[in-house]
């Protein structure tokens, strides 16, 4: 296969996530152009939310970011952001797509991301901000993060006072020097051709909520473990210090398996990568709060890659307390919050006073993955995640069409990262054979 022939075909990569970038820096080494599309406004996706990464510790958006940059300077790679593929129609050995891009209101090409129009901006420290799971606040016109590929501002059109009711003196067009900031920019459709489509848009959380028993959203003190990732994070909501409602908590409780492995929830899989983000989140608080109090609860352990049993051990022998048995409730105490479980090795019912609890949530297919498959074809499994070939991992049940990553079914970072190589030499082999 001559580089002239694969320099004239060009795959879609759907998802700027990790495993979509992988996918996508694979294949334009190979000297394929590739089209990235990404829904949000910067590509990184759930990995540049997280602190550190398990069993390395090592800090996830040191080792994120570089690769995050690599796509946007690529010369084969085109990246799209706020944009995701709304209609797909099979045109030969290929796919006719048409993309839906969002309006940024901000020319990509004037932003030199100085940030007066934020500090401007009338909604400054009013809206949620999605990045840090809304544990802080943002203005309407904004940067996602501080590492944010591409490093441009954009303006939430639901949130701004001029896009949603017209009423605004737009302090921010006032403010921007490079006249960057547009409220022309409308909605378009872009139609393109492509000789194969790689699927990478990842996975949502268990809804926590849905466990009234726990508490979550009506108890001061119960969070779910991505929140906790923003806790631990340098550019989170508190700049890393482990500060909870103005304290610093004391008694940690850590729950594993929230929504995972659970028939109530209809999810009878394992996520994969709870158990040790918990053992992750047990050491951080460890190096971090002296003489905390840290308990785990857990089914069993699943510590199956690398170096992760040998992880998981010097968690338990780093004094974190693991508890087998999932707790049954947890109530607002006179002294903190009250967790009951009965604790499975020695058939004690006991109740545990903690500061606070962090649920691990699980693993679940994105809503709009089905909207996804049905415009492709491609088929789900019994959960909703993308069904592949199992000997061929990336494989899926439509011609040209290959997937990684967690939209296929729960894999930490190591196992994206193989799949999204995976899913870039099968897709050099279809499109080989053309
Ligand atoms: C709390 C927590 C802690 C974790 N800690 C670790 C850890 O320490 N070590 C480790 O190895 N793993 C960890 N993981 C797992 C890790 O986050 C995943 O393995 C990884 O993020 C999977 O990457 P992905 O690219 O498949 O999906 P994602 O990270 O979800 O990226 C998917 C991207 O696709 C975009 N997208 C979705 N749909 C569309 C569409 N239709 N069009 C365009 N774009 C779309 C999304 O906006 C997103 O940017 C953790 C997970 C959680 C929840
Ligand atoms: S839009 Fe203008 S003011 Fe805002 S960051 Fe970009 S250049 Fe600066
Ligand atoms: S128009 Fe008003 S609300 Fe909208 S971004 Fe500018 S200052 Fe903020």
């Amino acid at each position: 296969m001559g580089e002239r022939y694969l320099q004239e075909k060009h795959v879609l990569v759907v998802g700027g996530g990790i495993g979509g970038i992988t996918a996508a820096l694979e294949l334009a080494s190979c000297g394929v152009r590739v089209t990235m599309l990404e829904g949000g406004p910067s590509i990184g996706g759930r990995m540049i939310q997280l602190d550190k990464t398990f069993p390395t510790l090592d800090c996830s958006s040191c080792t994120l970011t570089p690769k995050m940059v690599e796509v946007a300077l690529h010369p084969r790679i085109e990246l799209m952001t706020l944009a995701k593929p709304m209609g797909i129609e099979r045109n030969g050995k290929g796919f006719s797509v048409s993309i839906q891009k969002r309006p940024r209101f901000v020319d990509m090409k004037k932003c030199t991301a100085c940030g007066a129009c934020s500090g401007a901006c009338v909604m400054k420290g009013r809206l949620s901000d999605e990045f840090n799971l809304r544990l802080s606040k943002r203005a309407a016109i904004y940067i996602p993060f501080p590492q944010a590929v591409p490093q441009k501002y954009l303006v939430d059109g639901d949130g701004c006072l001029f896009v949603s009711r017209g009423k605004c003196k737009k302090a921010c067009v006032e403010a921007c020097e490079t006249r960057a900031i547009n409220f022309d920019e409308k909605e378009e459709i872009i139609e393109s051709y492509y000789d194969a489509i790689v699927l990478a848009p990842g996975f949502d959380l268990y809804d926590a909520t849905e466990k009234r028993e726990y508490g979550y959203g009506s108890l001061e003190g119960v969070m779910t473990g991505i929140e906790f990732e923003r806790i631990c994070s340098v550019t989170g909501p508190t700049g890393g210090e482990m500060v909870i409602n103005g304290k610093t908590p004391k008694r940690f409780y850590f729950i594993q398996c929230v929504g995972s492995r659970d028939r109530q929830t209809g999810a009878r899989f394992c996520s994969r990568v709870c158990c040790m983000y918990t053992a992750k989140h047990a050491t951080i608080v460890r190096d971090r709060v002296k003489d905390a109090e840290i308990y785990v609860s857990y089914i069993d352990v699943r510590a199956y890659g690398k170096n992760y049993e040998e992880f998981y051990k010097s968690t338990q022998e780093g004094g974190t307390y693991y508890i087998r048995g999932i707790p049954g409730d947890i109530t607002q105490g006179e002294k903190g919050l009250l967790v009951r479980v009965e604790d499975m090795l020695s058939g004690e019912l006991r109740e545990i006073e903690a500061d606070l609890v962090v649920l691990a949530t699980g693993v679940r297919p994105r809503k709009d993955t089905a909207e996804l498959c049905n415009l492709l074809k491609v088929d789900r499994d019994e959960y909703g995640f993308i069904r592949t070939d199992s000997i061929a991992p990336s494989r899926t049940s439509t011609k040209g069409v290959f997937v990684c990553g967690m939209a296929s079914g729960p894999k930490d970072v190591p196992d994206t990262v193989a799949s999204g190589g995976e899913a870039a030499s099968r897709c050099l082999e279809y499109i080989g054979e053309q």
